[in-house]
């Protein structure tokens, strides 16, 4: 009876705490199980009275908040404000912008899947499908990336026309402004099919409509500033561009030095109230042709013109190119993909207090202005142009690869090259599928900063893994520069994807984890901002509330992740049956073990958890993997589950899990406080470490969706230009990738054949002509062979230059290019 007494209890107290139960219910319990043990078993006095007594003082602090207040947690709020990590005001600002949505499911130990799936899949308006069948092809038709990189280094003058005229600098402006009012599926879209046209076109579209003048005033123009400059930059009459780095403010923009300070001037023949500004920016993207500067500084006061306060912070403010003082510098070369970028100086340059945006009301609030601006605009440009790359690599390097033969093979062939594609296809899938799922979240007005964090850092990272595989697929081919290269250009513009918007070493040492596991963790921003009220007994009961919801969150994670480790997450909550079932089980073991590993982090290490940048990386390493698995899950739901996509799915997923296994692995193991690391050990993975790199099976499957065509091909790649014209580069590839995969099976016997002894050896024209002899093959046979030869020829042709650098072509495919473009 005592023994199943014993057991019965351990059962609930499990039970409660996988629930997460509150205090009542816990107490419920103690005393239940006591009023139990004393009734039931012939347990001895002199043990059940301390028994009792333990209880009683346990009932009367848990279940007595007055009590519980005064003798736990004021001590513990005392200790919490003496570890509480210090904050800047410009870090408090940039925490509290933006919102948290399926990041803070994930951070919760328990996500809630239906909530993921009931998100409706984002598609484009008929008004946004027809810009992009109309003007966005058109436009791709213009680009001829070789001019635009190697001779003109710009876009050309008709270029920028059509860029204003078609309203491409307006794609975010709403339509009562004279700009297009896209959703941020569509300017994405956009960007995706103009960057595999031309990574200059695609730059600088996104630039406009994402973070600056436009966004800006969006979000904090006052009414006169929008009606004035939203219609002119919707037309690019005004070309933006905005202006935050400089020489000593890179990474650590809230750092910048430049400064305006409040004083009467002349604008426009009156004295009035303004800014004297002094600044130097580098890096300025557009700044060589921008009309007008968006431009962040600090602003003082000393004179107290606007008040008592003299250093009033970060501020931005709208520039016009021609005020008096400002000078635009001469071009930056970002590894020669010549979009126009450049530094701009100011020195006494005086604008009206209505030149700042928002006016009076936003002075000083800059800072938020910009990170909230981020965290929407993060989360769409470089991440379009990173899931640009993976779709162009996954189409034309596959094709590539199915039509190239060495050892008398297609090179796809060789496992070698599978392991490549696999990573590619792979990937690709899985960065779209994250892509679309941010834009769905950014287009129901949700502004993720850590979302669009993680898919700032995890898309590029991706991109630069993906293109250095495509780089090694197809070797010369994409090394030697000129018209006929289709990733080259690709190659060279991954740094900058990297380096913009946040570069991503701090991306993700500082940021992903560091700003998630404050925004998303369900307490830890209650205890903080209970600990920071400035009325205590008011501070005392929102620490109390918040202290005590932590530890029911503790234990919950500590239950559910040894359970949940145990089966390995089998008998977990699945909101679908199928292929994809295990995946979602696998999940919510992971975010358990990541909730309760993360929590452990930041006990132990509190405030230096920050220096150990690490160990933070890694805890934000798992929370991106899972919302890749997320968003790769919800993909494959919405897509209908295509059976054919199964090894992307698969691929991705087992890659995301091992990845998620290994930084929880190195965590524990570099945790300083070893004790601690080998009990989180045992809890997090009870029944060892299950996962490792999706195996060469698989791989081998995840390569052959580029192999050939394919519904899934054709999914994958979705969005990106393609021609069936062989005047363009992208119609010669995919030419002789379709008629590859029609002679793929005559290329077969003829193999056999040679192996069997029934044709000789010789050149392959030889070989063909023989097989045709032998009854083996037919006429048609031989010609679709010879037609496969000459579009090889040109698939493999490289362009070749009379003088390095100058513009002599000597080859004809890239005449074809001029010819088509120019046509
Ligand atoms: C082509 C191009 C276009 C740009 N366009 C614009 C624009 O239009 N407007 C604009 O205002 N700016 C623009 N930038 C600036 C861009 O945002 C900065 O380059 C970026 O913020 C990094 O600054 P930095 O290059 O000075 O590098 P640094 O700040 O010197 O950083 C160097 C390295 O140190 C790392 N690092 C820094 N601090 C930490 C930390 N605490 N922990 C870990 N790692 C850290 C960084 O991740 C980076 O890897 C552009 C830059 C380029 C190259």
């Amino acid at each position: 009876m005592g023994t199943l007494a014993f057991i019965a209890t351990l059962a609930a107290i499990w039970y409660l705490a996988y629930q997460g139960a509150g205090a009542t219910l816990w107490v419920s319990l103690l005393l239940g199980s006591l009023v139990t043990v004393t009734l039931a078993t012939d347990i001895r006095w002199f043990i059940s009275t301390p028994l009792w007594i333990l209880a009683t003082a346990m009932v009367l602090l848990l279940g007595v908040p007055r009590l519980r207040r005064k003798y736990i947690t004021r001590r513990l709020l005392k200790q919490f404000k003496k570890v509480m990590p210090p904050m800047s005001d410009t870090e408090r600002e940039a925490l509290e912008a933006g919102s948290v949505w399926w990041d803070a499911e994930l951070f919760s130990g328990r996500p809630d899947w239906e909530r993921l799936l009931n998100q409706p899949h984002t598609h484009l308006s008929e008004r946004e499908q027809a810009f992009f069948d109309g003007p966005v092809e058109t436009l791709c038709r213009m680009l001829d990336d070789w001019k635009i990189t190697h001779e003109d280094q710009d876009l050309p003058p008709e270029v920028w026309d059509y860029l204003r005229q078609e309203r491409f600098f307006g794609l975010i402006i709403p339509e009562e402004y004279g700009g297009l009012g896209f959703s941020a599926q569509a300017h994405s879209d956009v960007v995706i099919k103009l960057s595999s046209r031309s990574i200059v076109a695609a730059v600088t579209v996104m630039v406009p409509n994402s973070l600056g003048p436009g966004k800006l005033l969006l979000h904090y123009g006052t009414p006169a500033q929008r009606d004035y400059y939203l219609p002119r930059l919707a037309r690019g009459e005004e070309i933006p561009c905005f202006a935050l780095t400089g020489p000593e403010a890179g990474s650590d923009a809230g750092a910048l030095p430049d400064t305006g300070v409040v004083c009467y001037g002349q604008w426009q023949g009156n004295r009035v109230l303004g800014v004297r500004l002094n600044w130097e920016k580098r890096y300025i993207t557009l700044g060589p042709v921008a009309t007008l500067i968006g431009l962040a500084f600090k602003l003082h006061d000393p004179d107290h013109l606007l008040g008592e306060e003299e250093a009033r912070g970060i501020t931005l403010a709208l520039i016009p190119r021609n005020t008096p003082g400002v000078t635009i510098g001469a071009r930056h070369i970002p590894l020669d993909i010549p979009f126009q970028n450049g530094p701009n100086w100011g020195k006494n340059v005086f604008i009206p207090m209505d030149q700042l945006i928002g006016g009076e009301h936003y002075i000083g609030k800059g800072w938020r202005m910009l990170v909230e601006a981020l965290a929407e605009g993060r989360g769409i440009s470089l991440p379009a142009l990173a899931v640009g790359a993976g779709k162009v690599c996954s189409r034309h390097t596959g094709a590539y690869a199915a039509i190239r033969q060495q050892f008398n093979m297609p090179i796809g062939r060789f496992e070698g090259i599978e392991e490549a594609l696999a990573r590619i296809a792979g990937m690709t899938y899985q960065m779209d599928a994250a892509r679309c799922l941010t834009l769905g979240a950014l287009d129901i007005g949700e502004k993720p900063s850590v979302i669009s964090a993680i898919i700032k850092y995890h898309l590029t990272e991706g991109y630069r893994q993906i293109i250095n595989d495509a780089m090694d697929v197809q070797a010369g081919s994409g090394i030697c520069l000129g018209p006929s290269n289709l990733i080259g250009r690709t190659y060279q513009a991954l740094p900058i994807a990297v380096t913009v918007e946040g570069a991503n070493i701090l991306t993700r040492s500082m940021i992903i984890f560091g700003q998630g596991a404050m925004r998303c963790h369900p307490w830890i921003l209650k205890e903080f901002a209970a600990a920071r009220h400035p009325d205590r007994q008011r501070a005392l009961e929102d620490f109390d509330h918040a202290l005590f919801g932590h530890v029911g969150f503790l234990l919950g994670n500590v239950a559910r992740s040894l359970f949940l480790g145990l089966t390995r997450g089998r008998l977990s909550h699945t909101p679908v049956k199928g292929p994809a079932t295990r995946f979602f089980q696998q999940l919510n073991w992971m975010s358990a073990a990541f909730a309760l590993a993360a929590d452990t982090a930041m006990m132990t290490l509190g405030g230096s958890l920050k220096r150990k940048e690490r160990l933070s990386a890694r805890l934000g390493d798992v929370l991106s993997e899972m919302y890749l698995v997320s968003a790769t899950l919800k993909r494959f739901n919405d897509d209908g589950s295509p059976e054919s996509d199964l090894p992307l799915l698969r691929w991705s997923c087992e890659r995301s899990f091992y990845r998620m296994q290994e930084s929880l692995r190195l965590l524990i193991s570099n945790l300083p406080f070893r004790p601690l690391g080998w009990m989180l050990r045992v809890v997090l993975f009870p029944s060892g470490l299950p996962w490792t790199e999706p195996d060469d099976r698989l791989a081998h499957q995840a390569a052959q969706t580029l192999l050939q065509p394919s519904d899934t091909r054709e999914r994958l790649t979705a969005g990106i230009f393609t021609s069936d014209d062989d005047r363009f580069r992208e119609g010669v590839i995919e030419t002789a990738f379709v008629q590859a995969a029609r002679v793929a099976p005559i290329e077969k016997t003829l193999r056999n054949a040679r192996r069997a002894g029934a044709i000789k050896g010789g050149s392959r024209e030889a070989q063909a002509r023989e097989a045709l002899e032998k009854g083996l093959i037919s006429e048609q046979d031989v010609q679709a062979l010879d037609q496969m030869r000459m579009l090889r020829r040109r698939v493999i042709a490289v362009d070749s230059f009379e003088h390095y650098g100058k513009q002599h072509l000597l080859n004809e495919n890239s005449h074809s290019n001029h010819e088509a473009v120019q046509s």
